[in-house]
Parts: structure tokens; C-alpha cells; sequence
């Protein structure tokens, strides 16, 4: 029986009580689709700093690297909010991401039928079902380009650069080309290559990918026509793909129209199967400890992983339906609504299991 070796990186806040129950569903989805599941628990941000004096512990990159795939749960809280910038939890997230050359990030934003309610956007727009996949490149770009300050005419100024190279255009691209292959094979690439020359590198690259991927639909629009589309008409979108300014913006405006930061999963992924899954939201130090978490976000990563380091769609699928029903019967604090008892983390957790 195939067995899969996965570091859990809980972290701080909500982390420990929402990996808890993602992890209870995984066992129980590995005994249902036959295989297994060994954990090896590591530290990251605040807790590692406690342990250890760092966010993000050697011990902790050696145990990621050797493992299958890597949770986490979240990182930070007010207690480390003083300490100088390298020092703090989120480091340990940005130093991970980069120890394991974590260069696509994976969004989806979805809305589950019995939440179609919870979304700012009106049901008409919405349509039938909303399904958009935001594949945003995560460690190129603007965010890592050459930065500096100077003096312009005797002024004070500051400049950022961004810049693509064509591998790092053409791997971004394949991912996303092959997300779109297993959906409905449509891919829209975002740029602004009427303005910016790296965006024109950009799409000449995408471009020539498209040619080892004649089946997939692919279309270019500028960001700005993006942001406007997806409230215009987001069920134009399948994947979308794009850098990684473009998409950090994109992909929080995308995931909004879900109408909950407790339902969003992510998936960072590496040149080999690797993949590093958490939700999209924070530790939720304000809610830490109370034992009123939404753990579907994580729960839908576990997903995530099954379907992007292990290949293991119907085992996927099995889950994310799983949660669709568990929303049927009842809520967390933060999507609650009249005529649903409103449940605990534990609670939730064990109804996703019971569906599954
Ligand atoms: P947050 O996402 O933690 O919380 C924002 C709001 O959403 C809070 O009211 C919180 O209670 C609620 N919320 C978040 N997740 C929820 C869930 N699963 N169930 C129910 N309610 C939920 O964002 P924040 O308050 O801006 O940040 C808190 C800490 O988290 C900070 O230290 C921040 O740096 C850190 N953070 C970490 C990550 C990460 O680990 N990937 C991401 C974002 C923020």
C-alpha cells in the first residue's frame, strides 16, 4: 500500500485546532481510497521562535524537503508583533516557500452551492457555479526584483523592478496549461503587455507553451480588464495565470467572491511534486483557543494535496464533496446563518468525516 510522508507545520493561532481536523479526515479519506499516511510534526513562526530562538528552524527545511507533501496551519500573532522583521513568524513562511523553491501558487476560488449566499456578488452574476483557479508565479517578478532608493533631481526616491526571465515564464505557464487540461481547458493569461515590456515577454512566452498544448483554449487579457471582469462576469474565468504582483492582487479579489476567508485552501508547488498546502487565512489569534475555527479551508487543502502531489483525483473529489454536504448541516460562527446549528471546529471536522 502506498504510503505518503507529510510534515505538519500547525503553527500558531487557529493552526494546531485546524490541521487537528484536517488531519482526522485525511486518515479516514487514506483508509477509504487504500493508502497511508505517516506525520512528522516541525516548527514554523511563532512557536519555532518560542522552541528555538527562529521563525523557520533548519531542522524544519531538512524535514520539508524530505517529505511527500507539507500542511500548515498559519503562522503569527500579536505576541511576536514587536520583534525586528526577520525575526517574525512570517519569515518563517517566506523562508520556507523559498527552501523548497516553491514557485506556483495555486488559488481556487469556488463557491460551494448552500454558500452561495455568503458572496458580495449577486446571484445572477455568479451563474450556475463559480470555479476559478488563480495560478499566480511566486518568486519572481517585482517582489524579488532588483529595489533600491536614490536621489532624482535632488529629491528622494525609491524604485522596484520587475523582471522575467523565459524559464521562469515557460514553468509558471506549463503548470497552469496542465491545470487547465485537468478542468475545462480554458486559460486566460494576464499581463499588461500594453504597457510593460515584461509583460510582452511574458505573453510571447505563453505563447509558445500554447503550442505544445493544442487543446486548451488560452486567451490574454490586461489586469486591469481582469480586475473589472472577475465582478463583472466571473464565470467567464477557468485558471487564470499571471505574475506574481498581478496575481497576489487577483487572487485575494478572486477568493472574495467565495465571501469567506474560512473556506479558502491554497496550494504552493515545486518543481518536483512537492507542495506545500495551507488556507489562505491568518492564526485568527482573536479566535485562538475558543475552539470556533472554520477548519473547511484547511480541509479543502488536504484536498488540494491529494489532487496536486499525489494524483489522487476521486480521493480529492471525495473530500471537497464531503464538505459541500457538511455545509448542509451546519455552520461555524463565520458562515452561520439563521435555521443552521451553529458548530464547533471539532464538530465540523467530524461531520466532514461522517460524509466521507
Ligand atoms: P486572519 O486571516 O488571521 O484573520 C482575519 C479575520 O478572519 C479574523 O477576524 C479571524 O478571526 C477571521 N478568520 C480567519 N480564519 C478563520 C477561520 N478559519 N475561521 C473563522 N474565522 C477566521 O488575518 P489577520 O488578523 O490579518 O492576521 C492574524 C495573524 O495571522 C497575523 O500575525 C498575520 O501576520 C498572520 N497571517 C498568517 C498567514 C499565514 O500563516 N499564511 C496569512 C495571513 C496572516
Amino acid at each position: 500500500m502506498k504510503n505518503y510522508n507529510i510534515v505538519l507545520l500547525k503553527g500558531d493561532g487557529i493552526g494546531p485546532e485546524i490541521i487537528d481536523e484536517a488531519v482526522k479526515v485525511l486518515n479516514k479519506t487514506a483508509d477509504k481510497f487504500g493508502f497511508t499516511v505517516s506525520y512528522e510534526d516541525a516548527l514554523l513562526g511563532g512557536v519555532a521562535i518560542d522552541e528555538t530562538g527562529v521563525p523557520l528552524p533548519d531542522a524544519t527545511v531538512t524535514a520539508c524537503k524530505a517529505a511527500d507533501a507539507v500542511m500548515l496551519g498559519a503562522v503569527g500573532g500579536y505576541k511576536w508583533d514587536t520583534l525586528p522583521g526577520h525575526l517574525r513568524p512570517e519569515a518563517g513562511l517566506l523562508g520556507i516557500r523559498a527552501a523548497l523553491g516553491l514557485f506556483g501558487n495555486l488559488r481556487p476560488a469556488q463557491i460551494f452551492a448552500p454558500l452561495r449566499s455568503a458572496s458580495p456578488i449577486k446571484n445572477e452574476i455568479i451563474g450556475e457555479a463559480l470555479d476559478i483557479m488563480v495560478v499566480r508565479e511566486l518568486t519572481g517578478g517585482i517582489y524579488f526584483g532588483e529595489r533600491g532608493r536614490k536621489e532624482v533631481n535632488g529629491s528622494p526616491a525609491a524604485y522596484d523592478t520587475e523582471m522575467y526571465t523565459v524559464p521562469e515564464i515557460e514553468r509558471i505557464a506549463r503548470v497552469a496549461f496542465d491545470i487547465a487540461g485537468k478542468r475545462r481547458k480554458k486559460l486566460c493569461s494576464v499581463d499588461k503587455a500594453n504597457v510593460l515590456e515584461s509583460s510582452r515577454l511574458w505573453r510571447e512566452t505563453v505563447l509558445n507553451v500554447a503550442k505544445e498544448y493544442p487543446e486548451i483554449e488560452l486567451s490574454h487579457m490586461y489586469v486591469d480588464n481582469c480586475a473589472m471582469q472577475l465582478v463583472r462576469n466571473p464565470g467567464q474565468f477557468d485558471v487564470i495565470v499571471t505574475s506574481n504582483i498581478f496575481g497576489d492582487i487577483l487572487s485575494d479579489e478572486a477568493s472574495m467572491i467565495s465571501g469567506s476567508i474560512g473556506m479558502l485552501p491554497s496550494a504552493s508547488l515545486a518543481k518536483s511534486s512537492l507542495g506545500l498546502y495551507e488556507p489562505i487565512h491568518g492564526s485568527a489569534p482573536d479566535i485562538a483557543g475558543k475552539g470556533i475555527a472554520n477548519p473547511l479551508a484547511t480541509i479543502l487543502s488536504v484536498a488540494m494535496m491529494l489532487r496536486y502531489s499525489f494524483g489522487l483525483e476521486d480521493a480529492a473529489q471525495a473530500i471537497e464533496t464531503a464538505v459541500n454536504d457538511a455545509l448542509t448541516v451546519a455552520r461555524t460562527p463565520d458562515i452561520w446563518e439563521e435555521s443552521y446549528p451553529k458548530v464547533s471546529t471539532v464538530e465540523m471536522g467530524e461531520i466532514v468525516l461522517s460524509k466521507i
